[in-house]
């Protein structure tokens, strides 16, 4: 097995148990975790990395895993792709800060104009660039916000838009990550979404769209309302990909009521879903879109990009920070993006999702306790209900992710009701590993009761 699988990134392309999970070394680092880590940061897997290349993470005693989660979405051109680590080096040896806002260096520039060139729509933009996902979401609100001299949020049933004060309250599932850390922002306003496999048959794109029109029209108003975002795939709440038609009636909503509609790509974008972006799917044109996670091929880099007249109406100082854009995450950022272009991975992400809904499919034929497969490109749920129902089934869900982790496939799970298993992994990955991945869920699904 060893011989026949290729290497990247030094890192042989198959999964090898070589103690049980969590081996020894695992679980001595975890004691020290638990005696020096705060409690409230808490891990999916019990095994602590040592390396990774492509899609396998080698944790600490040698075992090789299979990696389904991507660091969350992020490692999609692959952990330590070739270019990526090239580039950082070459940057880390030049200098490694400046201050974008003190001394401006090209790689920043360079972002900003990937970002404008790449992102849906032909208008003129801008982009600036932040640390995490939930800054960049802040971000976009307080452009809005200015913008528009409007105060109004507007966000969706099961949306994630990060753990600061403003994206808490913009976010929607309490536990783990609102439950007691209120009061938390005012102005932010809660719409239903389009959930086909929760939805009545009768609820179509068009009319869900009009449901949460409605409803917004009447408990908030379009005159006080600055923005509405909305993942054009729900990622943490459980990889909901709205009815066609939902999308576009929301922006042309938006456009005919001078509220600027916001795109939270943070888990979609960069090729993620088969497209560039979630939004070409239905040729949906953002006025802001906000990226992070798949951007700078594991380095802390998150972006707004959007239309120059709405960038471009806040005061100069205005936005930034110490770090935003920092050198390292651009140069990591640039070599991430010719990665995606030159291997053309949003085509590589509609093979993994052929390749896994074949499978997963096969799998629902047989097996009522899954309630549905959905998602786009490399980027698959599988929601888990109580067979002959939707009644949500978080305790099998926990339960089949936990196996998978012993037997060496890293495996996440989300959804309001915490009873979906995402698969997302990096578009580096073999179809070996993929297969191999596919039969380890099936074999331990087979044997959870
Ligand atoms: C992860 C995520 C965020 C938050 O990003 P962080 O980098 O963790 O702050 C925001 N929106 C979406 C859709 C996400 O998936």
């Amino acid at each position: 097995m060893t011989d026949q699988s290729p290497t990247v990134a030094g890192v042989s392309q198959h999964r090898a148990l070589v103690t049980e999970l969590p081996g020894p070394r695992s679980r001595a680092l975890m004691e020290r975790k638990t005696a020096a880590v705060a409690s409230g940061v808490g891990t999916t897997m019990q095994v602590f990395a040592a390396r990774a290349g492509g899609g396998v993470v080698i944790d600490v005693d040698g075992n090789h895993l299979i990696d389904l989660g991507s660091g969350i979405a992020v490692t999609t051109v692959g952990n330590g792709a070739p270019r990526v680590v090239e580039a950082v080096q070459e940057q880390v040896a030049a200098f490694t800060h400046t201050c974008f806002m003190v001394t401006p260096y090209d790689g920043y520039v360079a972002v900003a104009e990937a970002l404008n060139r790449l992102t849906p729509g032909d208008h003129e933009k801008r982009t600036a660039l932040f640390n995490s996902g939930a800054e960049a979401v802040e971000n976009a609100v307080k452009i809005a916000r200015v913008a528009t001299g409007k105060h109004g949020v507007v966000v969706f049933d099961h949306a994630y838009h990060g753990r600061t004060n403003l994206t808490m309250a913009m976010t929607a599932k309490n536990m783990p990550y609102k439950h007691g850390f209120g009061p938390f922002a005012p102005e932010v306003y809660r719409a239903p979404v389009s959930y086909p496999f929760r939805d009545d048959k009768t609820v179509d794109g068009q009319v869900a769209a009009a449901r949460a029109l409605d409803l917004i029209e009447k408990q908030v108003g379009a005159e006080n309302l600055a923005a509405m975002v909305i993942e054009p795939i729900q990622g943490e709440g459980g990889f909901i990909e709205p009815a066609p038609g939902f999308l576009p009636a929301l922006v042309a909503w938006c456009r005919e009521n001078g509220v600027v509609f916001v795109a939270d790509e943070v888990q979609t974008g960069f090729a993620r879903t088969g497209d560039l972006f979630a939004c070409d799917h239905e040729g949906v044109v953002p006025d802001l879109i906000v990226t992070a996670k798949g951007i700078a091929g594991g380095l802390p880099l998150s972006a707004v990009t959007g239309r120059a007249e709405l960038m471009d109406a806040v005061h100069s100082g205005g936005l930034g920070g110490t770090y935003g854009g920092n050198p390292l995450a651009c140069a990591a950022a640039l070599a991430a993006i010719e990665t995606i272009e030159a291997e053309d991975l949003a085509n590589r992400a509609r093979q993994v999702e052929r390749l896994m809904k074949e499978r997963l499919h096969r799998l629902a034929a047989n097996d009522a306790r899954i309630g549905e497969v959905r998602g786009r490109g490399a980027m698959i749920a599988v929601e888990l209900v109580v067979p002959g129902t939707t009644t949500p089934d978080a305790a099998l869900t926990k339960e089949v992710a936990a196996a998978a982790h012993r037997a060496g496939v890293i495996l996440l799970t989300c959804g309001t009701h915490g009873n979906v298993l995402r698969l997302l992994p990096p578009l580096a990955i073999t179809d070996a590993l993929l297969h191999e991945a596919l039969d380890v869920f099936a074999d331990v699904l087979a044997d959870t009761p």
